[in-house]
């Protein structure tokens, strides 16, 4: 057994947790717990305008209902603005980020013909044309290929350049990237193992660069299925999933195991919360997990 594991669930405060995100706080704290390992709660609350009210007090409130109690204080990323802050110093002192003054739709209208893609094609490398003001700021990712050995998922390699293009670590607004703040963050905790959802496999890979870029360790990376609506679409505030039931966590925590097949045994159908999560601790079997990126859970 492990016992220098550390983990943690970092939910962006947006709305309150819904059965999607409980399938990746269940799966990160049964790995953490499971390997005598500690659990951590962070709030990504650094988009400021992304946040709701009063989303925060749902999410701790709903975490305590399902009886997922987190190790330490809970931490804020709002409050780490210093640290981000050295972190992007130490990306300009490589000079491995350089400023970009392109809006929105400058970067649209350089796609001819390829309107589908996203990807910034580099514009302000060599230097911003003149008249022209930093909005942004980018890292250089040519030439960065990328690996990732996760744990379920199975090696992963990007070209980042083609896969994300030059991607932003400062915000026009002057807000840092969600990118560059969770792997500041994950390295102050000193974070062993990223357990998350499949959706974020393409900025776990950004992120792994970030750590190479800055000289920190890259922890063990477990992507989980990610839970979808028949339509395909990833459970969401904009998909309108509906918050947990605060009620009745039992069934639901019933529900989320046997998705992630786990196979919880039908005498537990009236356990208490306790009861389940002790059971679902020491039977954890990471080998049995869908290896999938999405999965679709039944209609109740
Ligand atoms: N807060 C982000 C999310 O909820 C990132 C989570 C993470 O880094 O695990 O999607």
């Amino acid at each position: 057994m492990k016992n220098n594991y550390r983990g943690r669930f970092a939910p962006s405060p947006s709305g309150p947790l819904h059965f999607g995100s409980l399938l990746t706080a269940l799966g990160s704290f049964l790995d953490a717990k499971s390997q005598g390992g500690e659990w951590w709660l962070r709030i990504d609350d650094l988009d400021s305008p992304r946040v709701a009210p009063g989303a925060t007090d749902a999410i701790l409130r709903a975490l305590e209902a399902y009886g997922l109690e987190w190790d330490g204080a809970v931490q804020y990323q709002h409050h780490r603005g210093e640290a981000y802050s050295a972190a992007f110093h130490a990306l300009q002192a490589s000079g491995v980020v350089y400023p970009c003054a392109c809006t929105r739709r400058e970067i649209a209208d350089s796609f001819t013909g390829q309107a589908s893609s996203t990807i910034y094609p580099g514009t302000c490398r060599n230097g911003l044309a003149s008249g022209k003001t930093a909005r942004a700021w980018r890292v250089d990712t040519r030439g960065a290929k990328v690996r990732l050995a996760d744990r379920l998922q199975g090696a992963i390699e990007h070209d980042l350049e083609t896969l994300s293009g030059d991607f932003i670590v400062q915000r026009a607004d002057g807000l840092f990237a969600y990118q560059l703040a969770a792997v500041v963050d994950d390295a102050e905790l000193g974070i062993t193992d990223v357990v998350r959802g499949a959706d974020l496999i393409d900025s776990s890979l950004r992120q792994v660069y970030l750590q190479q870029l800055l000289g920190l360790t890259t922890p063990r990376y477990l992507h989980l299925p990610v839970a979808v609506n028949a339509a395909g679409e990833k459970l969401s505030k904009q998909t309108l999933a509906p918050a947990l039931d605060l009620e009745q966590p039992q069934q639901t925590i019933i529900q989320a195991l046997s998705l992630l097949n786990q196979s919880p045994p039908q005498v537990l159908a009236h356990a208490s919360v306790a009861e389940l999560l002790d059971w679902a601790i020491r039977h954890w079997n990471p080998a049995g997990l869908p290896p999938l990126r999405s999965l679709e859970p039944p209609v109740k």
